[in-house]
Order: C-alpha cells, then sequence, then structure tokens
C-alpha cells in the first residue's frame, strides 16, 4: 500500500499545563484522536486526501471545544463570522467561503465553492445564499452558542481587544488586554493528508478573533496564507495570529522553499515559522505532510493542539511544546 498519512491541529497559542484542568486536557486529547482515526480510516479504506481533510475538519467544526463551526467565538456586535478553505493537491483547485453565519459546516461550503462554481473564495450573504442554493445545512444561532465563548466576549469587550483566544479560563473579573494575555490561544482547525494514490489536499476553517470587528478576515479562508496543498511539494494547513500568516503568506512560502529551494519538509516549515514568521510577531503554527507522505507539526507558540498518523509513524496527539 502506499504511504497514507494525516495530520490536524486544533489551534496554536499559549497553551501551557497550569491552565489547562485535567478534564479539559482528557477531552480536547479525546476529540483530537476521534478525528485523526475518523479521517485516517477513510484513507485506509481508499478515500481521497481531499474526502478525508473535509471529514476531518467537519468533525473538529462539529465539536464544541473548538474554534470553527459549532464552537466558533463571537465578533464584537455578537455573531459569529466563520471562514474556511481547502485545497487540492493534484489540480490546485480551490475553494473557500468568509464570514458565514449560518452554515453548519463552513468547510463544506468551501468544497461547494471549488467543486461547483467558477469562483475560488465567497464572503457573507452571497455565500450563504450560494451554499443554501446546493442544500447545505443552515442552522440557528443559538447552534454556534457556547457558554464559554460568550463570557470570552464580554471579557473582550470589557478589556476593549480583539483577542485570538479559545480559552475559558480567562476570569470576567480580571479583564486582560490580549497582548499581555498569558492565556491566549487560537482554536482553529486544519488538516493535511496523503492519500493512497499518493495526492495530497488540505483544510482550514475558523470562527477568527473573539471582538473582531470590520468584517475582519484572517489568513484561514485566504489559499496561499492558511492553507496550501501542490501535490508536487507539500500540503498545509496553518494556526495562529492570521495578519502575521497573511503578511508571510506562510503556506505557499513552505511550499516555495521545497520546490525553488530544494528544502525537506522539516526545514522549511522550520524557516518559515521560526526564521521568517517568529521575528515579526507573527505567533502560531501549522500541520504539513510531502509528497512522500512525512509529516511536519511545527509552532513558535507555548503549544498547539495536534495529531498525526502514517503508515509509517504511530498515533500521536500533543498539546504542549515538550511533547515529541
Ligand atoms: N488564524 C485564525 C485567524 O486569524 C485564528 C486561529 O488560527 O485561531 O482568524
Amino acid at each position: 500500500m502506499s504511504e497514507i498519512a494525516l495530520a490536524l491541529h486544533g489551534g496554536a497559542g499559549t497553551i501551557a499545563r497550569h491552565l489547562l484542568s485535567p478534564e479539559a486536557e482528557r477531552d480536547y486529547r479525546q476529540a483530537l484522536h476521534d478525528a485523526l482515526l475518523g479521517g485516517y480510516e477513510l484513507l485506509r479504506q481508499g478515500a481521497s486526501a481531499l474526502d478525508a481533510v473535509e471529514a476531518t475538519v467537519v468533525r473538529l467544526e462539529n465539536c464544541p471545544l473548538f474554534n470553527a463551526g459549532r464552537g466558533a467565538v463571537f465578533t464584537h456586535e455578537g455573531h459569529h463570522e466563520m471562514d474556511a478553505s481547502l485545497m487540492e493537491g493534484a489540480t490546485r483547485r480551490a475553494g473557500a467561503v468568509t464570514g458565514v453565519r449560518r452554515i453548519q459546516n463552513p468547510i463544506q461550503a468551501a468544497r461547494l465553492v471549488m467543486e461547483h462554481s467558477e469562483h475560488v473564495l465567497l464572503a457573507w450573504p452571497g455565500a450563504e445564499e450560494f451554499a443554501r442554493q446546493h442544500d447545505l445545512p443552515m442552522q440557528p444561532p443559538e447552534y454556534f452558542f457556547t457558554e464559554h465563548r460568550y463570557a470570552q466576549l464580554q471579557e473582550a469587550l470589557l478589556s476593549g481587544r480583539v483577542r485570538l483566544d479559545h480559552s475559558q479560563e480567562a476570569p470576567l473579573e480580571e479583564p486582560i488586554p490580549f497582548d499581555e494575555d498569558p492565556k491566549k490561544k487560537m482554536g482553529t482547525v486544519g488538516a493535511v493528508a496523503r492519500d493512497q494514490q499518493g495526492h495530497l489536499a488540505a483544510a482550514t476553517s475558523t470562527g477568527g478573533m473573539t471582538n473582531k470587528r470590520y468584517s475582519r478576515i484572517g489568513d484561514s479562508p485566504l489559499i496561499g496564507a492558511g492553507t496550501w496543498a501542490d501535490d508536487r511539494t507539500c500540503a498545509i494547513s496553518c494556526t495562529g495570529h492570521g495578519e502575521y500568516f497573511i503578511r508571510a503568506v506562510v503556506a505557499h512560502d513552505v511550499a516555495c522553499l521545497m520546490e525553488y529551494r530544494g528544502l525537506s519538509l522539516a526545514e522549511a516549515c522550520r524557516v518559515v515559522v521560526h526564521d521568517k514568521l517568529a521575528p515579526i510577531g507573527g505567533e502560531g503554527g501549522l500541520v504539513a505532510v510531502d509528497a512522500a507522505g512525512n509529516i511536519a507539526l511545527l509552532f513558535n507558540s507555548e503549544g498547539m493542539y495536534r495529531a498525526s498518523i502514517s503508515s509509517r509513524q504511530p498515533l500521536f496527539v500533543g498539546i504542549y511544546k515538550e511533547e515529541a
């Protein structure tokens, strides 16, 4: 059987052991584990990398622990505006949506854009209308409501800052500006895969930043910044402070270093995450798989919710930096 591989993330940031209760940690690990095995089983049965990353991300979107789909963070006005994108490495076709409020699984809308429109990125009501026309399940705002995200919004409103935070631990009575928040975390989800045919795919989905306004868009729905897949090099899904990932064109840059400078996947990821992103202040990380099925899980933050498995590598689930 040709090498198959799957890696996923559930966000990166200041995720320290003392900030996560044992129960919360167990729940996160279980959710990462289940999403990974669900996607991997599809690959084992011969599914395409595209189907596997979509199914993996759908599962993470349906889990309220993560800042995507059901657990999406609140905007300044108290809504949810979700972004998603996906890319197919064999054809370099891509699809994305931004600012959608009612679509149950934004990653499915991104795939529809890729396969049933002549466009790459659809936005706000137009994207929802398109998804409705293709019978994607919609949900009322209550579906996306989670208590801890609402508390985060109240905290962010009090501090007057935009937050890349999906932590429920920050006490409401002590608002902390985002830049000084020791508990800041990013909860975007994403997956990359290599299938039995040797094809690669990447998918990313997010609720963006707590307290965001003015129709702010991060890197997650932007092909090249938050998501990239090319069978000749690699598939990448990013998570972190989106503005910096956009400025560093992170996902595409990893592929460029491999294609033009012949770097290995691990080396290309290291250069981008540590040498290029960190110096401009970009906190976060990425998951990646290359044409040979090698996996890289890299971040410059304190932690990243992550998991991986391949026909060569045993199942791995990690949260903190020190976990190999
Ligand atoms: N990258 C996402 C954004 O900036 C946030 C995240 O990764 O948590 O919207």
